[in-house]
């Protein structure tokens, strides 16, 4: 499922001119001022920005810098260091809400906010989330709104949010991604109360599996969920990350002079030494390691394309909205009991499920709804509470 694709930015350009480097980078996937770290003191010359449509979204970008770093031994050297930026990259979960259908006072409805290394992303909006980002301290930095369904406790939320976004001047382009048929209803939802955002919005209508995102390093996809109306999950899925650098083997066994090739040769790149022979990069960069998956089913019945998309994910969000003592509610409103939940995170085999959409009638105490969970599943499970706030380890960086 993991496609390789190139993980990170690629200088493709580089030449001197008295005594400055201009340098051309594509698949830039750092906000463009955090590059001062790699190249020094800049200046952008030219932003390049390449937008392909596929299935309306696909996108990449790109600048060109001169830069004072002149000589190509730091240049690499401050690869190196982009580079170990990049793998230690964050990517954090907060849970908005985490009530069913009705909130209650601990718990809002449907919200849930990924920051991965900057890139606000939401996964559906229910009424009140613009008040929870603001108690629980995402920052307001969205560039785009996933929504499952069109049920009023996942998407309440989003003419306010719209709103104050444009009063405080937001000013940033944004993507809203609903399932097919629906987007009407969102841009009636957006311009409610005789009203026009203020910034660009988008709105993209999605099929079970749509890739709704796409960049160097991630992409989010949606599968097919149960419920009753029109409802997709979503998956964040990272591309790989390069494998693991053999420097013992560089050193001792190849004889490679320590320097600036090892830094080449990690990010992919062939390496002539001075003695005529050539490395390839396999002979001292391991396998790739895998990135990291988060999966957000929305409210659905337990359904086979959840275990499959969900495989081997570092965290599963799932629908547990019911205890057994209401199965029946459970397959009537097509939503999920704990148990249900629990057997779809085993059969997954993921590393953490979080169990949400709690409905208010255990509001007093969600214990049993977690241990039915724990019944079928022996990984972590845990019952997500509102500002709850989780930062998700590489797999292999596990503790
Ligand atoms: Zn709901
Ligand atoms: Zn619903």
């Amino acid at each position: 499922m993991n496609k390789r694709r190139r993980l990170f930015h690629s200088v493709v350009k580089g030449g001197r001119e008295s005594g400055k480097l201009t340098i051309q980078v594509r698949h830039a996937c750092l906000p463009i001022n955090q590059y001062s770290s790699v190249l020094g003191d800049f200046q952008l010359t030219n932003r390049i920005v390449t937008r392909y449509l596929t299935n309306n979204m696909y996108w990449s970008v790109g600048f060109e810098t001169t830069s004072t770093v002149a000589a190509r031994d730091e240049r690499s050297e401050g690869r190196l260091v982009a580079r170990r930026r990049l793998a230690s990259m964050s990517l954090r979960v907060t849970f908005l809400g985490t009530s069913g259908a009705v909130p209650t006072t601990d718990r809002a409805p449907s919200a849930i906010f990924i920051n991965r290394e900057g890139d606000g992303l939401l996964f559906d909006c229910g009424e009140g989330t613009q008040r929870q980002m603001m108690r629980f301290n995402t920052g307001f930095d969205i560039s785009a709104i996933f929504i499952t369904h069109l049920h009023g406790d996942h998407i309440l939320g989003i003419p306010g949010l719209v709103q104050s976004l444009s009063f405080n001047g937001h000013e940033k382009p944004m993507t809203i991604y609903t399932p097919q048929g629906t987007g009407d209803q969102i841009k009636t939802l957006l311009t409610v109360g005789e009203y026009e955002p203020a910034f660009p919005i988008e709105i993209v209508e999605l099929s079970a599996g749509d890739v709704a995102r796409e960049t160097d390093e991630y992409d989010v996809r949606a599968f097919q969920t149960h419920h009753q109306t029109n409802a997709i999950g979503y998956a964040l899925v990272e591309v790989d990350r390069p494998g693991r650098f053999d420097r013992q083997k560089a050193e001792e066994e190849l004889d490679i002079p320590p320097g600036p090739a090892y830094g080449r040769l990690h990010a992919g790149e062939s390496v002539e030494l001075d003695d005529g022979r050539v490395i390839e990069p396999d002979e001292v960069v391991g396998e790739p390691r895998p990135g990291r998956k988060i999966v957000y089913t929305g409210d659905t019945r337990p359904v086979d394309a959840t275990v499959e998309i969900a495989t081997d994910a570092d965290l599963l969000v799932h629908d547990a909205t019911f205890a057994a003592d209401n199965a029946g509610r459970a397959r009537k409103t097509a939503h999920s009991t704990g148990g249900e939940a629990g057997e779809i995170a085993s059969r997954a085999d993921v590393d953490r499920l979080a169990l949400t959409h709690i409905s208010s009638r255990y509001g007093a105490d969600a214990s049993p709804i977690r241990r039915e969970a724990e019944d079928e599943f022996g990984g972590e499970v845990f019952i997500a509470t509102d500002g709850q706030t989780l930062e998700i380890p590489f797999s292999d960086e596990r503790e």
